[in-house]
């Protein structure tokens, strides 16, 4: 049934940019000839110096390092914003929708955008800031978060951005690990109609950190803060006194363009580096072969500014391609569940790109939400950041889609920069739940736990055999770990951290992160499949599965069940659904342990933190390690309470 294949729409063939048989010769000229394949592509930038040499990354201890276009020279403020003015500075380049609906929404075309820009960094220049300083941004999601990071990206200064939900000591530790000189804030931050008391959180952080020299505020609500004299200055007075042009620093391919601490699902976060050349490129070029994207149409990527994904798909990638990008301020579920369909109508939105977690949230309150609006802008979806379930993923195609967009899942991470296995939507038969196969550059292997590579249709460790643009240069300050983390798992492979398996078409299916597969009497399962099967159940609106030592089959399988609005856990119930998984994957997969949750530990990227449900399914309960990146502690306590002995 999940194999179950979705073919390219006769619209989307008709004037697609590559077929399935082009995107194949593609791919294979991008690694038979990567030099001359890489210089060609640099060409959709503007570059002050262009770059005579591509890639001359290793793998390899000895001479270990990813570098891209060493030579050239750009800025890429310049190419987001200057090199749009001439023929399209009339252009959207902004659209913003803010929490209340009552509202209006803004809009700002590239003319704009280009003096917004410059007057926020000539304030950043008046703060001290210069090349190579780092600036954190502490902003909701509002339009000053895109100025800001294109305002430092103009002056050279390193942006670390730091998502609005971040407590106080979050925002410390992230401040402290970079040694910013400037953090740019709110007053506060609106999300579902409630207050976040963004700069009163800095205040509080800012006791623990002695670098900052000033804080940039922005008016955003017009509620009550405290000014500290001589450090905090107001944006709006701030722009008075500065000019709206602000020349352009000219920048080594190579110079870090931002900082990015990772999500912290797995362990302590890490300050991912990308740089300017390689990161814009990959950034620029996913977004318009993944997204197929047209100027003139509207781009709304739902993720947060403080994710990769928003850097990359609300910034970087559609604004370097001339694109109208939304800005999105509030919750998809507020003030109730149809406010993304609603937003879709009101900007006559073309390519939705959101998460599962915000698809099983909003499929769990029923159709109607949905079908009450029109939609009929949209002709394209897109996914990322899980493995997204048949059953949502089938959701969003017919309910949201009606069926005629087709679904482009995007695989990759904080740490590849953009897109690295997913579908061309006018190139690419879909299969509800694979990522489908690598863009340009991109060579995965699938390795056993010995190394060595599974050689056609088969399951493993995802590996990155080669350096590709986008890929992350370093972790800020500790190189060592950089290499650590990545590249001493598997000699010379870039490991992703994720399992992996590759169909007789060559199709990719993630199965979570390998810490999450389980191993039951000497079966390999990813838990992504035991999810999907308990969420395909009528009653299931979520399903987070790990293992826990058993005493005879090794591991056992501990599900944690989140039901459907209205419905009640009882043993009946958990019995069916026992049942129902053995009879949709097999025995082998039946749950041990099946623990009905009123929520389930996120991140406040939304992904599910397993690490934590590993623990609480060992019965090891006491050290549950760093849960400062928890959206709700509530949650986990619920959880250590309700735990089920599995026999
Ligand atoms: P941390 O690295 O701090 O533990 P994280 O891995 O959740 O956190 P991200 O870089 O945001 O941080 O997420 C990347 C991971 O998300 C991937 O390694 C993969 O496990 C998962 N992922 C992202 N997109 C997809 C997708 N389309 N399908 C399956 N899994 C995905
Ligand atoms: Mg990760």
């Amino acid at each position: 049934m999940a194999d179950h294949l979705y073919p390219v729409p006769a619209s989307w063939a008709a004037k697609s940019r590559m077929n399935a048989a082009e995107r194949a010769a593609d791919h294979a000229l991008s690694l038979a000839a990567p030099g001359r394949y890489w210089l060609d592509r640099a060409a959709r930038l503007d570059w002050f110096r262009f770059p005579t040499r591509a890639d001359e990354s290793s793998f390899d201890e000895a001479d270990f390092q990813v570098k891209w276009f060493a030579d050239g020279a750009l800025n890429v403020s310049v190419n987001c914003i200057d090199r749009h003015l001439a023929g399209h500075g009339d252009d959207v380049a902004i659209l913003w929708e803010p929490d209340d609906p009552a509202e209006a929404p803004r809009r700002f075309t590239y003319a704009q955008l280009h003096a917004e820009v410059c007057r926020l960094a000539n304030v950043l220049k008046a703060q001290g800031v210069r090349k190579g300083h780092r600036v954190t941004i502490y902003l909701p999601m509002i339009p000053e978060a895109a100025f800001a990071l294109l305002a430092c990206a103009r002056i050279g200064a390193i942006h670390s951005v730091v998502f609005g939900g971040f407590s106080p000591d979050a925002l410390a530790g992230r401040i402290q690990d970079c040694d910013s000189s400037v953090v740019v804030t709110a007053d506060h931050g609106r999300r579902g109609g409630k207050l976040v008391p963004l700069k009163a959180n800095v205040d509080e952080a800012l006791r623990q950190c002695t670098s900052v020299e000033a804080v940039v505020v922005v008016r955003a609500t017009g509620g009550a803060v405290e000014m500290v004299p001589g450090r905090d200055v107001w944006l709006d007075e701030a722009v008075r006194h500065v000019a709206a042009d602000c020349p352009a620093e000219p920048m080594n391919a190579e110079d870090p363009l931002f900082i990015l601490y990772t999500s912290g699902s797995t362990g302590k976060p890490k300050g991912v580096v990308h740089t300017s050349g390689g990161y814009l490129l990959w950034a620029s070029l996913t977004h318009e072969l993944c997204f197929d994207y047209r100027r003139g149409e509207v781009f709304w990527c739902s993720a947060d500014i403080g994710w990769v994904t928003g850097h990359s798909y609300i910034v970087y990638g559609p604004l370097a391609n001339g694109a109208t990008t939304l800005i999105y301020e509030g919750v998809p579920n507020w003030p109730d569940a149809s406010r993304m369909w609603e937003v879709v109508d009101r900007h006559g939105v073309h390519t939705l790109f959101t998460a599962p977690t915000a698809l099983r949230a909003l499929m769990r309150e029923g159709d109607d939400y949905v079908t009450g609006t029109s939609r009929k802008s949209l002709r394209l979806l897109g996914t990322v950041g899980e493995p997204i379930n048949p059953e949502a993923w089938r959701w969003y195609h017919e309910v949201v889609g009606e069926g005629r967009c087709p679904i482009v899942d995007t695989w990759w991470q904080t740490e590849t920069g953009a897109a690295m296995i997913a579908p061309l939507p006018g190139a690419t038969a879909l299969k509800p739940g694979s990522a489908t196969l690598p863009m340009p550059g991109v060579a995965p292997e699938l390795v056993d736990a010995e190394g060595r590579p599974v050689e056609g249709a088969g399951e493993g460790n995802l590996c990155i055999t080669r350096s590709w643009p986008g890929q992350m240069r370093t972790v800020w300050n500790d190189h060592a770990r950089f290499f650590q983390t990545y590249f001493s798992t598997y000699k010379g492979k870039y490991f992703t951290g994720d399992g992996c398996r590759r169909d007789e078409d060559g199709y990719y299916w993630i199965t979570g992160r390998v810490d999450d597969v389980i191993n039951v009497s000497g079966h390999r399962m990813g838990t992504a499949e035991v999810e999907s099967a308990l969420v395909l159940h009528a009653k299931v609106a979520e399903a987070a599965v790990v293992g826990f030592p058993h005493d005879i089959k090794g591991q056992g399988i501990y599900a944690y069940v989140t039901l459907n609005a209205g419905e009640e856990a009882s043993e009946d119930l958990r019995k069916e659904l026992r049942d129902w998984v053995r009879t949709e994957i097999g025995p082998i997969a039946t749950p041990d342990a099946i623990q009905f949750a009123p929520g389930l530990p996120k991140t406040r990227s939304g992904k599910i933190m397993r690490r934590i449900l590993r623990k609480i399914a060992e019965g090891d309960v006491s050290p549950l390690g760093d849960t400062s990146t928890l959206a709700d502690p509530a949650v986990v306590e619920h959880l250590v309470d309700n735990r089920i002995i599995a026999e």
